[in-house]
């Protein structure tokens, strides 16, 4: 799709009230219109954003940094793997999406990589005031959820993105969601990595042309962690891309109607799940202690969060 045509479609489809999947125009017209939609905000002109704000409030915020991510792929794999997510989600549940955050907590020890804070720093002296200042300015432009989605996945920084988002939800009165992509795909086998298995398989069916497993070499990997990534396959990638993106999806439809009730009950589960994760290394151990079960625990997290069974997922976070 070039741009140029996404937007004449875009406002073609606005202009007839066939965005999203009105029948007014035959549903094989409107499944075209959200396929090729524009949705990334730094594209839309005012009136496209009003029309998509209309639609639907929610905005996306894919979060990433520049790291190493072994020989077979780019540096930017976090950020640019959320945002094709968050895209994708947005032109099937609506809303919109901003440029990808390139920085957050941590980054491994290998060449080609940006570390703004440091790997454990649940403190985030960077990180949290950047979030917690794009979620104000999210709500100040009229938008009622939110959805950070990160793609790098330290601990510190899965705890500091969850973290901003319950407070920003309870500062805000609008449901924010930050959730590394992985924690919507557990059920189906993919349980977080680095560059391996699961991070080449998306980028196989995200962006074919940037991973060259011929440039991997023989392991040990350099900086690889995970599942053999000469095991991806962008058929792989497709399934994880699938489920994520159908929950996101759901999410973006439903959050901006959410009942204060329903709130409540998301930011406490969301609580519950992300003080559980700061906790239980009880100040000293490893910040992965509540990681050791989460692939078995939390297994249907994303299908909860995607059914809103909020108590599900405080229920779960209980046994991490
Ligand atoms: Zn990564």
């Amino acid at each position: 799709m070039t741009d140029t045509i996404g937007r004449r479609r875009f406002i073609a489809a606005a202009a007839a009230g066939t965005v999203l999947g009105s029948v007014s125009q035959g549903q094989a017209a409107s499944a075209q219109d959200a396929a090729d939609r524009e949705v990334r905000l730094e594209f839309l002109r005012p009136r496209e954003i009003v029309a998509a704000q209309k639609q639907c409030p929610t905005i996306f915020q894919p979060l990433g940094t520049i790291e190493w991510h072994g020989l077979h792929n780019v540096v930017g794999v976090d950020a640019v793997k959320a945002h094709a997510l968050c895209v994708r989600a947005a032109r099937t549940g609506g809303g919109v999406v901003t440029p990808p955050l390139f920085g957050g907590v941590g980054g491994l020890n290998e060449p080609h990589t940006f570390i703004m804070d440091a790997e454990e720093n649940i403190f985030a002296n960077l990180t949290r005031p950047w979030l917690e200042q794009l979620c104000r300015e999210m709500a100040r432009n009229g938008f009622k959820a939110i959805i950070m989605l990160t793609g790098h996945y330290g601990a510190a920084q899965q705890i500091v993105v969850r973290e901003t988002a319950v407070r920003m939800s309870r500062a805000l009165g609008i449901p924010v969601l930050g959730t590394p992509e992985y924690w919507l795909a557990l059920d189906v086998g993919y349980t977080g990595d680095h560059a391996a298995w699961g991070e080449t398989s998306l980028m196989m069916h995200l962006y074919p042309d940037t991973v060259r497993l011929s440039e991997l070499g023989d392991p040990p990997y350099q900086g690889v962690g995970g599942r053999d990534p000469k095991q991806s396959s962008e058929a792989d990638g497709k399934r994880l891309t699938d489920t994520i993106v159908a929950r996101l999806a759901i999410l973006a439809t439903n959050m901006p109607r959410w009942t204060e009730q329903m709130l409540d009950r998301f930011v406490e589960a969301e609580a519950a799940l992300v003080a559980r994760q700061m906790t239980a290394p009880r100040g000293k151990g490893n910040l992965w202690t509540a990681w050791r079960n989460a692939a078995s625990v939390m297994k249907d997290y994303g299908k909860h969060l995607a059914a809103e069974e909020f108590e599900a997922i405080r229920d779960a976070a209980a046994k991490l």
